[in-house]
């Protein structure tokens, strides 16, 4: 018998580097290349610095109360949280505790494998089509419940709405998460759907179109009666999960809906163009409805890109893994950090 055997040892979640170099072309965790809402900045300067010795509101009442306004869904249907990040390990907790094996694609964000391999649940990994689209008859089998990022994460393609109700439909008797993290950029949420299905929680985050990943601010949409699990399950854990600047700030990014439109407008059409030139380059990828592309080059390796792109000071990302390793996830930057990519791969590759 050892004190170590009874400690969880399982394999961590690797997020995107977040280098200490300064001068880099940062297109690697799909961050906004735009600094957040003007009102932002002006509220932080204005923040009562004495205020920090109390503990923020446990409930997040302002920041669910403007989410709330904002999207038009009533208080008692809104979690938030530390990122979407912490929304969806509480769901993960909250909801697969039936023993039966949960469902996701086998390419998809890949914390969800952390998360059910942290909480002992048992999970099948479903794989994609061909074409990286998600097949939603694989998801009419036996399960204890299903997560699907819609859009989906690396590979940036949308599935119709018309598919997540095929998933629902079929999928009664157990939790459904929609992860749209990426959901501004491209594609139809579901958020209409929570009051047809009692079981559906929609997860979005601050992290990508309201420049705030630093912020750390997820939130989820669902019936009154799966928000309320998720809440008792949260104030078992930890009442004071959002911090009191996060939750003000945040405030003041819903309030800016011209600013955060344009955001994203500028993005979207940054990313079609950036995606035609890659094509003039020899890339090809999927049609992206994210603040990314996932691209893969018709002669050259992507693992050899990466690190050349790398040594430029341009920091995309790689994954070391079967299928993926042929590609790119490029994040969307701004129209200069762009060209400066694509003057760099267009030089590169001419020199192959
Ligand atoms: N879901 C998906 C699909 C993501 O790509 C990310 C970003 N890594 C997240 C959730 C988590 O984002 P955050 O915790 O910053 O809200």
């Amino acid at each position: 018998m050892s004190w170590e055997d009874g400690i969880w040892k399982g394999v961590p979640y690797t997020p995107g580097e977040q280098p200490k170099r300064d001068n880099l072309i940062k297109l690697n965790t799909n961050e906004c290349p735009y600094p957040p809402a003007p009102g932002v900045e002006k509220k932080l300067k204005e923040m009562e610095f004495g205020r920090f010795r109390l503990y923020p509101d446990p409930e997040a009442s302002s920041l669910v109360d403007a989410l709330s306004g904002y999207y038009h869904v009533p208080s008692d249907q809104i979690f938030v949280g530390i990122g979407s990040d912490d929304v969806l390990a509480m769901a993960f907790l909250t909801f697969f505790r039936n023993g039966r094996e949960i469902l996701f694609p086998n390419i998809t964000y890949s914390f969800y494998d952390v998360w059910a391999n942290l909480y002992n649940i048992p999970f099948r990994q479903i794989p994609l089509k061909e074409d990286f689209s998600i097949d939603p008859s694989d998801y009419k089998r036996e399960n204890g419940g299903v997560v699907i990022a819609n859009p989906n994460a690396p590979t940036s393609l949308f599935m119709p709405l018309s598919g997540i109700r095929e998933i629902l439909d079929a999928n009664r008797e157990s939790v459904v998460i929609v992860d749209e993290a990426y959901i501004d950029f491209g594609g139809e949420t579901a958020l209409p759907l929570i009051d047809e299905y009692e079981n559906l929680l929609v997860v979005r985050t601050f992290s990508k179109s309201r420049a705030m990943a630093g912020m750390r601010i997820g939130y989820a949409f669902g019936s009154k009666k799966l928000i309320g699990y998720l809440q008792d399950a949260k104030f078992s854990f930890n009442s004071y999960t959002m911090n009191m600047p996060s939750l003000e700030l945040g405030v003041e990014a819903v309030k800016d809906d011209a600013y955060f439109k344009e955001v994203c407008g500028k993005i979207v059409a940054t990313r079609d163009r950036v995606a035609e030139e890659l094509k003039a380059l020899g890339f090809t990828m999927p049609k992206s409805s994210t603040n990314f592309l996932f691209a893969s080059h018709e002669k050259v390796p992507a693992k050899e890109l990466f690190e050349a792109m790398k040594k430029e000071g341009i920091l995309v990302r790689f994954f070391d893994k079967p299928i993926l390793n042929r590609y790119l996830r490029i994040t969307i930057g701004t129209d200069e950090q762009m060209d400066t990519m694509i003057t760099f791969l267009k030089g590169y590759l001419a020199s192959k």
